[in-house]
């Protein structure tokens, strides 16, 4: 049986005899381990002779002779030739671990294929078979990543830790990559009502959720409270999620817990999501912009008063909030310039199984709305590009 070690090659003399692909991939591994890295080879890939030349390996131009591996601690031969067989003996004889390109059997130690993330590195041996150990090590690789495995207590941060983590427009698997593998790590996951709550499922029972869910005109939770909650348990050493709905810094005060947990020394990562301004009016069929209709959008809460927006057709604007206040705002609109037939498309509860969109212009949406009892939470689309969703009659 096999004995998997990790080794730490820093500055340890490892010999790489043969300069072609395999050569190069082992190069890459070894030089990213920080061995002191000799290559021997009459002809080496481009890639080493760079590397020669910038100074990050030595490079011995010639054949092996015995005695290349004085000093060694490990080596790697790869020259797919009877010189591979000349190299294992040697480094029998010297006592040096020998990786031996494409005969696992007479080598004395085998490369494992690596899943790395962070600090964390999950080696995979195939017994033998690269394929296999590759294969299996992309699926480990996959899984860390996506926070499927528990990869928890990355981050050390003695003031404490806080991820603002976008979770897109409502549904898991809008959700990042990057804001799964956190919440994989989080001991805290603080959540809004718009916040993709399936994936809330799948965390461990020992992770503490506060659902500080918002409801139009209904705060449950002040955000001063939010952001002294954030702080508190992050200082108590606990890495904290704040998982929000679409993206954090659209209309989701993200900038002010960033900046209410940087007052109080705690660190902070923000991590982007899938924007609803954006999003819920593509699963309408809704592109904010469309060669030859629309070049630009603005995207406004319509929660308040809108301020002053671009009047052109060429200007798709896009309102978050405020469908309660749906008809001040269509009659700001036209108030301000905008063509009463200019189209509008209220797409409710996008990506739920109920998603639902209301089309009608400027002049006629509000009451459309109020006789479909059009609800919170939708995004509003003004502009031509509205022409292009399905629900549009044609
Ligand atoms: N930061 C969020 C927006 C927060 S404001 C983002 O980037 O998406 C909350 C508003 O977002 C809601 O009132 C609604 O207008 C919109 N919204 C968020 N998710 C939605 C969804 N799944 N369907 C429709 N509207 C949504």
């Amino acid at each position: 049986m096999p004995l998997p070690l990790t080794l730490r090659p820093e500055g340890r003399r490892v010999v790489v005899v043969g300069g072609g692909n395999v050569a190069t991939r082992r190069v890459h591994a070894l030089l990213a381990a920080e061995a002191d890295l000799v290559v021997v080879s009459p002809t080496v890939s481009a890639r080493i002779r760079e590397l020669a030349v910038e100074g990050r390996l030595a490079w011995i131009e010639r054949g092996y002779r015995r005695g290349d591996l004085d000093g060694a601690w490990l080596v790697q031969t790869a020259t797919d030739s009877p010189v591979d067989d000349q190299v294992a003996a040697d480094a029998e004889q010297a006592r040096v671990w020998c990786l031996k390109g494409g005969d696992p059997d007479g080598a004395t130690a085998w490369m494992p294929a690596v899943a790395a993330v962070d600090d964390v590195h999950v080696a995979v041996s195939g017994g033998g078979d690269a394929r296999r150990a590759s294969t299996l090590r992309d699926a480990v690789a996959a899984a860390l990543q996506s926070g499927d495995l528990p990869l928890r207590h990355r981050t050390h941060h003695p003031e404490g830790f806080v991820a603002l983590v976008g979770g897109g427009p409502g549904s898991a698997d809008l959700l990042t990559t990057r804001g799964r593998r956190l919440l994989a790590e989080a001991d805290v996951v603080v959540v809004d009502r718009l916040a993709p709550l399936d994936v809330l499922a799948e965390l461990p029972a020992d992770v503490e959720v506060i659902d500080v869910g918002k409801l139009p005109d209904h705060h449950p939770v002040p955000q001063d409270e939010i952001n002294r909650l954030l702080v508190e348990h992050a200082r108590a050493g606990k890495v904290v999620v704040r998982l929000k709905g679409g993206d954090p810094y659209v209309l989701g005060r993200g900038g002010e817990e960033r900046l209410a947990c940087e007052a109080a020394g705690v660190a902070v990562e923000v991590v982007p999501g899938v924007t609803s301004a954006i999003a819920v009016p593509a699963a309408a069929g809704i592109p904010v912009t469309h060669r030859g209709v629309a070049t630009g959008f603005s995207v406004v809460t319509a929660h308040d008063e809108l301020g002053e927006l671009p009047v052109s057709p060429g200007h798709t604007i896009v309102m978050l909030m405020g469908v309660r206040r749906l008809a001040e705002s269509a009659h700001s609109l036209v108030a301000a310039g905008h063509a009463p037939g200019t189209p509008v498309a209220v797409v409710e509860r996008g990506f739920a199984p109920d998603q639902r969109t209301t089309v009608g212009t400027l002049g006629t949406i509000a009451d459309l709305c109020v006789q479909r009892g059009v609800r919170s939470p939708a995004v509003t689309v003004v502009g031509e590009v509205v022409r292009l969703s399905p629900d549009w009659p044609s």
